[in-house]
């Protein structure tokens, strides 16, 4: 008798939970995928369905608003008009501004590897062409000689940008969906969502917690497995987790890989022994334009400067399948779980 009177207040006592925690946070998830910046965007927010549905045309609104910025494939973008007008100042918004403002930070840190001019080296790669090609040496030493981005002048006093010398363009593909994941957090965080998930093909952002409190268990991909497979979890909450890696995009002659992270001193696939990087940290601009550039830096140099920020994590998943830690994942201050044995943490 007295068994079944706790059992029933038992129950009693979890739904009561349940229900309370459903009212403080929303309910299941809901989540919404759109095709735009020429990959898959995935919301997950923890809401009511009906609210939910208004914050995701917001968001993905704001998405197409700045791909309409941004994108040197849309016609009308403003870094459209900057590329098709070089030789002239272009007038642009403060947005634009503060993203190429943004990009010459990660030039500075990266001994100019990172460069924004790089639109002539990835054209003639064309790494997405339906039937790829390999460049000639002349090809590459031609486009070479367009890339400079201290000839990417920026007037902030008129708001205009310049690229000073003839078949020079800006490709912002190394930055964009992380300065724009910052727009979507600075919406979100002007609502009462208090838990999301944002996907910018698989440029990550995990807004506040979970509902429950809990921390997010985001997987670590493996770069030589199918999309979904990972080496290990890493336990995160308000932060950005965003991955650069050999896998992304890139296509394969006589077995060798060509990928789409490019040298612009050598015009070739930075060809260093790393495979994938991930940064971990609460800005998505930093944690996209830090991701490319620690790969291109190389394990030493890439790991040293993410040492140097505050707040800022890696790993660095090297071609023979070593995994190096930065400091703070070492000591545990975030927790990661190497799952695949294959792979060896140094
Ligand atoms: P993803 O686009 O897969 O998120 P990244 O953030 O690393 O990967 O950016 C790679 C993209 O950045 C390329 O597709 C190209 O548009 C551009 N890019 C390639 N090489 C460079 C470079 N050296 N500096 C700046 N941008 C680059
Ligand atoms: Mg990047």
């Amino acid at each position: 008798m007295k068994k079944t009177y706790l059992f029933f207040l038992l129950i009693l006592l979890i739904l009561f939970q349940t229900s309370c925690k459903s009212l403080i946070y929303g309910n299941n998830p809901v989540k919404e995928s759109r095709f735009m910046l020429n990959t898959i965007v995935e919301i997950t927010l923890y809401e009511k369905e009906k609210y939910s549905r208004v914050i995701f045309d917001d968001l993905f609104g704001e998405i197409q608003k700045y791909e309409n910025k941004y994108s040197r494939h849309v016609s009308e973008s403003e870094i459209t008009a900057v590329n098709n007008n070089v030789g002239r100042p272009v007038k642009v918004s403060d947005e634009t501004i503060e993203i190429v403002r943004s990009s010459f930070s990660f030039s500075d840190m990266s001994e100019g590897l990172f460069d924004i001019s790089i639109g002539p080296l990835v054209d003639l790669w064309d790494i997405k062409a339906s039937n790829p090609h390999l460049p000639s040496e002349k090809e590459i030493e031609h486009a070479l000689e367009k890339v400079d981005y201290n000839k990417v002048i920026i007037d902030s006093d008129n708001n205009t940008l310049f690229l000073s010398e003839q078949g020079m363009s800006i490709d912002l593909g190394a930055i964009a969906k992380g300065f724009i994941t910052d727009k979507l957090v600075e919406y979100l965080s002007k609502t009462k969502i208090r838990s999301a998930m944002l996907n910018l093909g698989g440029n990550l952002h995990l807004y506040g917690s979970k509902p429950d409190g809990s921390l997010w268990q985001i997987g670590i991909r493996n770069p030589y497995g199918s999309q979904g497979d990972y080496i290990g979890i890493i336990q995160v909450k308000n932060t950005s987790v965003v991955t650069s890696g050999i896998y992304e995009r890139y296509f394969e002659i006589e077995n060798k890989r060509y990928h789409h992270i490019l040298n612009p001193k050598t015009g070739y696939p930075e060809a260093n022994n790393i495979a994938s990087v991930s940064v971990i940290c609460p800005s998505s601009t930093m944690a996209d334009g830090l991701s490319t550039t620690v790969f291109l830096l190389g394990v030493d140099k890439g790991m040293k400067l993410i040492e140097s920020l505050e707040k800022t994590e890696a790993i660095i998943i090297t071609k023979d399948k070593k995994v190096f830690l930065s400091s703070g994942i070492k000591n545990g201050n975030i927790s990661f779980k190497l799952t695949d044995k294959t792979f060896e943490i140094e």
